[in-house]
């Protein structure tokens, strides 16, 4: 292993007199079989540096090679050397046990603040996490964003495991796509398969019928009467199972077709979550029961499940709802899942506080939450409180793209609700992070700030820059929601 920091140093001074600053990651220093590797900031640019007198080690990576040295970009390729070296920075599943978090980073830059968030608590991160949407708003593909993670691990020296989450996947393409990229989780998105009711309660009649008659016999058999609901409190009634097979057959029987093509048969453990969350119909008890079973009883396993609870939960602002009648339908999910041996999985868990211990309690820790903008907003906070001109270029331009951002997420911001910032000194720019609306406008909005590249290059220098406040912002606000969770 590197003896010493200093003489290192001087090696890499004498090696390559180009760069002015040198600092070593030291967390990320690594021996492998025939080298040793280490993350550096040359000049304020991150970058891999290999020691090794084998050839053969130092040409499975690209980059400059001076004696025993080797400069390396933190590129795709050098990732992928990577994880041939270091086991530990591949993305692995999390499985049924424990609690997880998802922690999006739209920025790629978030991952080694949000290892050093999680402390010592019994959580696993699930830090590539980036849905279709935000990966389109981004330009970002999705081997970046598992670059961007895998190298947080390498340069936290993370060695407690760590997922990748094909988020909110909808299309066939994308989850083959993502299944080879190395994803070890699979959130399936069932929006698109869920079946509205029809509006008048007569004509559930008529749609029910629409099922295949040998269906509807095996359902009635199956569920009018059933014990393993019974013994869960939960009575399925005629008119109960309609509904519930009218609205979720089609989506268990795309949840089946996708885990038969692409886990069951993977050639490594891949989390299979079912989100039915993206929709207007709260998930009752007999409708999680009746797609768990559904998928159980044809020898689907799933490891986590993602229904839509009660009352609101909005992107970066705390949940809304009374919590008596939301603890209700946690404890009523918790019990289900607990049953059927999958986590519960909460969507849009960014800044709900308020129901933190509610969940940590109710699943015995025993869950997977997703945050994701919230790192984007901390961000912000950041750039508001150091680059006050380049905050004012971003809120003017989520301000005056709202309107087509709302078609994208489901926001309650009204533009006249969000204080003008203008009339504010730059002192007061940080605690518009505190203002709900003013979180809301600057969550959804990013995709139109990334699209003007003279923002979006203000932006990442100022985060470069200023990448410790950011990290620490990251700590103490990532820390926070998981202290709440399993304090
Ligand atoms: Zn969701």
């Amino acid at each position: 292993m590197i003896q010493s920091f200093d003489l290192l140093t001087e090696q890499v001074q004498k090696l390559f007199p180009e760069f002015q600053s040198i600092h070593f990651f030291e967390s990320s220093a690594n021996a492998a079989q025939d080298g040793e590797l280490v993350m550096l900031s040359l000049d304020g640019e991150d970058k891999l540096l290999l020691l090794s007198d084998s050839s053969l080690f130092l040409d499975a990576f690209t980059g400059d090679s001076r004696g025993n040295c080797k400069l390396c970009p933190l590129s795709h390729e050098n990732r992928l050397a990577l994880n041939k070296c270091l086991p530990f920075t591949v993305p692995t599943a999390v499985g049924v046990e424990g609690a997880s978090i998802g922690l999006g980073d739209r920025l790629g830059l978030a991952g080694f603040a949000h290892l050093a968030a999680l402390g010592d608590y019994p959580v696993k991160p699930v830090l590539a996490q980036q849905s279709i949407r935000e990966l389109n708003f981004t330009h970002r593909h999705f081997e970046e964003v598992i670059d961007a993670a895998a190298w947080a691990v390498f340069k936290a020296g993370w060695r407690r495991g760590y997922a990748a989450d094909g988020d909110h996947l909808k299309k066939e393409s994308d989850i083959a796509h993502a299944v080879d990229l190395g994803i070890s989780m699979l959130t399936l998105d069932c929006s698109d398969w869920l079946q509205t009711l029809p509006a008048k309660a007569a004509d559930l009649d008529k749609v029910y019928e629409e099922l295949p008659a040998a269906v509807r016999l095996r359902l009635e058999k199956e569920y009018l009467n059933d014990v393993e609901a019974a013994e869960l409190g939960i009575r399925i009634d005629l008119p109960t199972l309609k509904r519930v097979a009218v609205i979720y057959s089609e989506a268990i029987a795309f949840a089946k077709k996708i885990y038969r093509t692409y886990l069951e048969h993977a050639d490594r453990a891949i989390d299979f979550e079912i989100s039915i969350d993206e929709t207007e119909e709260v998930t009752g008890a007999a409708a999680h029961y009746f797609f768990a079973r559904e998928l159980r009883d044809d020898g689907v396993s799933i490891t986590s499940m993602a229904p839509r609870f009660v009352g609101e939960f909005q992107k970066g602002i705390d949940y809304m709802g009374d919590l008596k009648v939301f603890e209700q339908d946690l404890n009523r999910h918790a019990m289900i899942a607990e049953h059927f041996g999958h986590r519960l999985s909460i969507h849009s868990g960014s800044d709900k506080f308020r129901i933190f211990p509610l969940v940590g309690r109710a699943t015995h820790g025993k869950f997977h939450l997703k945050t994701a903008g919230t790192s984007w907003l901390e961000a912000l906070r950041v750039i508001a409180e150091k680059n006050p001109v380049l905050f004012r270029k971003l809120y003017q331009c989520a301000s005056s793209n709202l309107a087509e951002a709302k078609s994208y997420y489901v926001i309650q911001t009204e533009i006249d609700s969000v204080p003008l910032n203008d009339l504010l000194e730059d002192a007061q720019l940080p605690a518009l992070l505190n203002h709900e609306a003013a979180r809301q406008l600057l969550h959804v909005t990013y995709g139109f700030m990334w699209a003007d590249e003279e923002l979006k290059t203000e932006l990442f220098a100022t985060l470069k820059e200023f990448r410790e406040r950011y990290d620490e912002a990251l700590v103490e606000h990532i820390g926070r929601h998981i202290s709440a969770l399993l304090g």
